[in-house]
């Protein structure tokens, strides 16, 4: 490769991961952000991989300056994922502070702190890895297990360990009552069948990063009637069509609630419709973050059509994240 074809992959200078306010957010009162699964531990690690000489020498430094700014939605909440085995046990040094209002003031700029844990990697799923998520469960900021599934796209895992895996994750989940974040890729009959075998129709389900059939989206939201379809920036991939169709299919019959959820996934996909916002960048951000949901909220808003803006898909997305987590 030619000096010139390297220059093409620099990293943007960080500044501009410092977002400008999005349009909707000038029109009066906007219903604040709502990130219903992001992972921060690994944001934040992206980010320093990218930018050695980064200003943010914390995770608390980071959220605090990009995730707040004048003029933009203000984040409300954020709904953190811990699915590392073994477990990471930063996650008590981040839940811990957030236990008290001063301590969310001072560490999170005033942003409500969640998570929720699971063991998304089957085959190193031990009796040691469930003690410590069980632990993590008693946490007062544990709003939910997560996120497990089956994936067949990567197959990291060989799919009978990953279905037994999933099964026993499900079952402690269930029987304490928490919420369940899902990730499901290319394992649709399997997915259908273990969690209709082993969840309640009334459990509270987030289906995150949904990128899979229409149909398996139709039928998981017709049995069970507190689950949501979890819609990341992926959403404005070109190559992604079932996600649009997903909410396409709300909006067909006028009587149906819009039951999704906004999500960043952070930290690696941004929603493509951000690059207009920032006319001076050159090249592609590294990687995204809370900041960027209005973006992914205005792109579900014009899949959605006639009756459907920024604001109005950010208030639902927002209902439904108390709906479903509580938060
Ligand atoms: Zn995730």
């Amino acid at each position: 490769m030619g000096k010139n074809n390297k220059k093409k992959f620099q990293v943007p200078d960080e500044s501009h991961l410092l977002l400008p306010a999005h349009p909707s957010s000038t029109s009066g009162q906007t219903t604040p952000i709502v990130d219903t699964h992001t992972h921060l531990v690994s944001t934040f690690s992206v980010y320093q991989g990218k930018y050695r000489e980064g200003k943010h020498a914390s995770i608390f430094e980071f959220v605090k300056s990009m995730y707040n700014r004048p003029g933009s939605h203000r984040v409300e909440a954020i709904v953190d994922v811990c699915c590392e085995a073994p477990v990471q046990r930063v996650w008590k040094e981040l839940a811990d502070s957030a236990l008290t209002p001063d301590g969310r003031e001072k560490d999170w700029g005033g942003i409500e702190y969640w998570f929720v844990m699971g063991a998304h990697e089957a085959k190193v799923y031990t009796d040691d890895v469930e003690k410590d998520i069980l632990e993590a469960m008693t946490h007062p900021r544990c709003v939910g297990w997560g996120e497990i599934g089956l994936d067949y796209h990567y197959d990291n895992s060989p799919r009978k360990i990953q279905q037994d895996v999933f099964r026993r994750q499900l079952r402690h989940a269930v029987r304490l009552g928490k919420p369940l974040t899902i990730h499901t890729r290319e394992a649709e009959e399997d997915t259908e069948r273990i969690l209709k075998e082993e969840v309640p129709r009334d459990h509270r389900i987030h289906i995150h990063c949904y990128t899979d059939s229409p149909e398996l989206a139709q039928r998981l939201l017709d049995h069970f009637p507190n689950l949501y379809i979890g819609i990341t920036g992926v959403i404005t991939c070109s190559t992604n069509l079932n996600t649009s169709a997903v909410i396409r299919n709300f909006t067909s019959s006028p009587s149906s609630a819009m039951r999704i959820l906004l999500e960043t996934d952070a930290p690696f996909m941004v929603p493509s419709n951000l690059y207009p916002s920032l006319p001076t960048l050159k090249g592609k951000l590294p990687l995204c973050h809370t900041a960027m949901i209005p973006w992914t909220a205005e792109f579900v808003s014009g899949v959605a059509g006639i009756g459907w803006d920024t604001e109005k898909v950010m208030r639902v997305g927002r209902e439904n994240a108390r709906a479903v987590y509580g938060v």
